[in-house]
């Protein structure tokens, strides 16, 4: 079916990828296609959020990698004509997408962060983070299908509406894959996913040293949030996990609270930090470029004003 397809490996990503596609598919006058494996995100519920067909890809044997269902996504592209096909940005969806624009002739864009139709060109124009976070770039699409790829939690996931009504087609199997998974091993997580929470207390690299961070962590506990931190504190002093990076190299989090103690405020950091509701900042330079990018900002030494907000919240 032409119009705007999302392929999802993940229930999560189909919720995400279907918010997208939805705010889409008015201006581009077009249909939605959910693609997706049987297992997660099912055809009824792909409907409810948005899409007006749903192919079921079929189990892979034993071993199998996602990618093995790419043969049968070609042909079904091909047939169907898709406007534009969206994939999540995780490492098996921007594989996937790059392969299949090589096999279809498309172009892709990755990484984007916003999605909208010009009436005038007639084009789908994307924005995307370029020179590492410092600027936007701005990308049309005047040929289709195109191939884009959207970070995960990027958008908001299409809610479900009652009554919403759809097609669905079972997939045949795809042909024998020629790579073969021979083991899976779960990442080790040092640290709490951040990306979840609620409140993140940010330490940044004017702590002074590691067990002073001990402030930022008592901090976190008092208003009920997690820790996270800047580059410095994880990848160059190594005084915090890697996972607790937030940022262009790090995670992307969206709290309802941010506060940042000691932290610059670095467009490769607050890249990270651009879904919090309210950002708060202690720094003791007045200049600092993170006061301009927050809502409430306290001007003077985190030592001195840590344990007074601390203090009061213990009153
Ligand atoms: C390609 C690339 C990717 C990157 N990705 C990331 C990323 O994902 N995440 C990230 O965080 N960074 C990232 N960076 C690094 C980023 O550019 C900044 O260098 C970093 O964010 C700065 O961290 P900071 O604010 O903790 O340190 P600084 O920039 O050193 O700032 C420390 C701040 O603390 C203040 N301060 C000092 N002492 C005190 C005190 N006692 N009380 C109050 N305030 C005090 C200072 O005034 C200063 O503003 C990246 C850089 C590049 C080039």
């Amino acid at each position: 079916m032409p119009g705007v397809w999302v392929v999802a490996e993940t229930r999560e990503q189909a919720h995400e990828l279907l918010g997208a596609a939805r705010s889409l598919a008015p201006d581009l006058g077009a249909a939605v296609t959910a693609v997706v494996p049987r297992g997660s995100a099912t055809p009824g519920e792909c409907i409810a959020r948005g899409a007006d067909e749903v192919l079921v890809l079929a189990d892979l044997a034993p071993g199998e990698p996602f990618g093995a269902h790419l043969p049968v996504i070609e042909q079904e592209a091909r047939g169907g004509s898709p406007d534009l096909v969206l994939f999540s940005a995780t490492a098996r969806g921007k594989e996937t997408a790059a392969r299949l624009a090589a096999r279809l002739g498309a172009g892709l864009c990755s990484a984007c962060t916003s999605l909208a139709f010009d009436r005038g060109s007639g084009s789908l124009v994307m924005e995307r983070l370029a020179y590492g976070g410092a600027a936007i770039q701005k990308l049309a699409a005047p040929a289709k299908p195109v191939i884009v790829t959207v970070p995960p939690r990027s958008v908001e996931p299409a809610a479900p509406q009652e009554g919403r009504q759809g097609r669905t087609r079972e997939l045949p199997a795809p042909p024998p894959s020629a790579v073969k998974i021979v083991e899976r091993k779960p990442k080790e997580k040092v640290a709490k996913d951040i990306t979840e929470a609620r409140v993140i207390v940010c330490a940044g690299r004017g702590f002074d040293k590691r067990e002073d961070l001990a402030l930022a962590r008592e901090l976190a506990d008092a208003l009920g949030g997690e820790l996270g931190a800047t580059r410095p504190v994880t990848e160059e002093l190594h005084w915090l996990p890697e996972d607790l990076c937030i940022g262009l190299s790090g995670v992307q989090v969206k709290p309802e609270l941010y506060v940042g103690l000691g932290v610059s405020g670095q467009v490769q950091h607050m890249t990270g930090v651009r879904g919090a509701k309210v950002v708060c900042a202690v720094n003791k330079d007045e200049n600092a470029p993170i006061f301009a990018l927050s809502d409430f900002g306290i001007v003077g030494d985190l030592y001195d004003v840590v344990p007074k907000i601390l203090e009061a919240l213990r009153k």
